[in-house]
This record gives structure tokens, sequence and C-alpha cells, in this order.
């Protein structure tokens, strides 16, 4: 009998166009970034599919970051690449990020040797709104300096106007701001992410190791990041987040609060049926005690006015309250009586 391997001993490798994407999955993603990351996520794979020589050539892995960085789907063909359920967490470890991207490289990607010709150069897209909550330095200038353009195209994309586009630029000299995070412009950006991608499979044939071409960018959403040019003061685009559980059905909430002025003004509650709270310790966000905060919006799952903490700093939604009530924190499941009392508050940082 005949084996695959002894049919073909000096068979050529069958060479990848290896993708990397970091996605920032971290909660100040919350609401329309978030769907518009997961769903412009599905709508690419799905397109690269129908593209005859992406399918043949391209492959997929998927690392998100929050308070830990995580390598969701390791290198995979398109053709048999499954979509997996993203989940938001606290923090924004862009650092372990890179750090799992530079050994998923080592590993996953096939070198080329005198005996046969390995993967292409595979190509990195990170896209982050967000401030580092790890130690990042070290390991971003590691990765522009051995890695970008030698070992791999990488492509830094900030997205929203909060984006500080100079840590970006500490990673790669590619960087490419999204002006918005609304859900249409992640759909335009991934549409763009496809025809990179489709346009690098093509160029395969010319001899695939050159920089790529990158399509161009979509001016309505994408612009190429011009260096030295002032964004917004990152302190009046941040924001923090309570994570809360609805009093009535546990349901998980992130309650989002914007820390330009003060009181600091609830700008939504966004509902989460999965929420990554590994690391969420690790970001440590400002100091805040309850009389600085705004109303917040009514819980989304029962429509409570409130936002109240249990004796432990849980905190849940809570009715309006004019009397001591009995109340049973939907976290720790303790039955305390609740009046009214400041509290203090560890921000996580979005
Ligand atoms: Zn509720
Ligand atoms: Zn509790």
């Amino acid at each position: 009998m005949v084996t695959k391997d002894e049919a073909s001993p000096m068979s050529t490798y069958y060479r990848r166009l290896p993708i990397y994407l970091l996605l920032d999955c971290s909660e100040s993603m919350a609401g329309g970034s978030f769907d518009g990351l997961t769903l412009g996520l599905a709508t690419m794979v799905n397109e690269l599919r129908s593209d005859p020589m992406a399918l043949e050539s391209a492959a997929l892995s998927l690392i998100t970051f929050s308070g830990v960085a995580r390598q969701l789907v390791p290198l995979t063909e398109v053709f048999k690449f499954n979509v997996p359920r993203l989940k938001l967490g606290s923090g924004t470890a862009l650092g372990a990020a890179l750090a799992l991207l530079e050994s998923c490289l080592e590993r996953e990607i096939v070198k080329t040797t005198r005996e046969q010709k390995g993967d292409y150069k595979p190509v990195c897209f990170i896209v982050t709104d967000g401030e580092p909550t790890d130690v990042w330095e070290a390991i971003a200038d590691r990765i522009r300096t051995t890695i970008c353009g030698k070992k791999a195209n990488v492509i830094g994309i900030g997205c929203g106007p909060d984006a500080d586009l100079d840590k970006l630029r500490r990673v790669t000299d590619v960087v490419i701001s999204m002006n918005d995070s609304k859900e249409a412009s992640f759909s335009r950006f991934f549409k763009w992410v496809t025809a990179s991608v489709s346009s690098a499979s093509q160029a395969l044939e010319r001899g695939g190791d050159r920089p790529i071409n990158l399509p161009d960018l979509p001016a309505e959403c994408l612009e190429v990041a011009k260096k030295g040019v002032a964004r917004n003061q990152p302190e009046a685009g941040r924001h923090f987040f309570l994570h809360a559980r609805c009093l009535r059905n546990g349901g998980f909430f992130l309650v989002r609060y914007s820390l330009a002025g003060t009181p600091y003004k609830c700008l939504g509650v966004h509902p989460l049926d999965d929420f990554d709270m590994e690391g969420v310790n690790d970001a440590k966000g400002p100091q805040i005690g309850s009389e600085q905060l705004g109303d917040p919006l009514p819980c989304p799952y029962c429509k409570n006015p409130l936002v109240g903490a249990c004796s432990k700093g849980h905190f849940h939604c809570c009715p309006m309250i004019t009397e001591p009530i009995s109340l049973t924190c939907p976290w720790c499941k303790v039955t305390d009586i609740y009046g009214y009392a400041a509290f203090g508050i560890d921000g996580g940082a979005g």
C-alpha cells in the first residue's frame, strides 16, 4: 500500500498566505463597535471563501485581547475556518497580544528551507481603540525591529477618535485610523481587509514576498494616520465601566461613563450575555466615588433606574430607594438592607 507521503516524498509544500487578526475586545468596544466587529469578521470569512485565489492560499488566525490575550483560532485555511464567538473583557492587554503574536508566528509559519519554499510573508492586522493596560513597550519595540517588514507585514488600525495612534506607531510604521467606531465603519473596514487579502493572494503569482499593496482606503471611514497630528486629548475621550448584574434576572451589563467633566456622565448601558472576567483585576482604572457619578441609564433588562452596590462591592441595578429595603445581590446572593450610601469604585480602564 502506498501512503500519500510515500507517493510524493519531495512534494512541494502548499504555501499559505497567513493572515493574523489581533482584535481588541476590551469593554470600551461594547455596543456598535462590538456588533460591527462580530458581523464584519463573519462577512469577511464568507467573502474570502467565495474568492478563488483567497480560498486557495489564505489562512487565518484570530487573536483577541482584553484582560488577557488568547489565540481563539490557530492558523487555519479559510475553507475550514469557523468564526468563533467573541467575548468582551476588561482591560487592553496589547503587550500580551503582541507577545502571543510573536510566539504564534514562530510556531505556525512554515519557514523556507533549502528543500522547500515555506509560507508567504504573513499579514498582521492589529485593531484597537484603547490605551494598553499592560506592559507593552518592550515587545512593541521587538515586533518593530525583528518582525515588521522582515518576517511579516504589520498594519495597525486605531479605531474611533480616541485611539492613541502613537502607541500603534511604536509597533509599526503602517498605521491607519478609523474615524469613528460605529458599526458601519467596521463593516467597511472588514471589506477593506477582505480586499487586502484578495489582492495579496492575487499578487502571490507574481512573487508573494514583496511588500503587499494595500487597496485604496474607503475615504469615508479610514485614513492613513499622519505623523504628529494631534487628535482628541486622550483623557477627554476616556471612559470607565462598572460591571453590573440585574436584580431581577441576574443578566450582566456594563455601565459606561465618560471621564470628561464631573459628575461623570453615563453614556450607555450594554447588556452582554457573556463576559470574560479573567484579568479584570489587573486593569487598574481611576479611583472614583459614587458621588462623582451622574445618573445612570435604566437597567437594560428590568429598567430599574439606579445602580447600587452590595456590602462586598458588587454592582447591580437598583430600584428607587425612599426607605430602607431588603435586596439580594445577584453576584453573591447575600440579602441585605439597603439604604442610600456613597460607595467607592475602582473603575475598570477602558
Ligand atoms: Zn435590572
Ligand atoms: Zn454581592
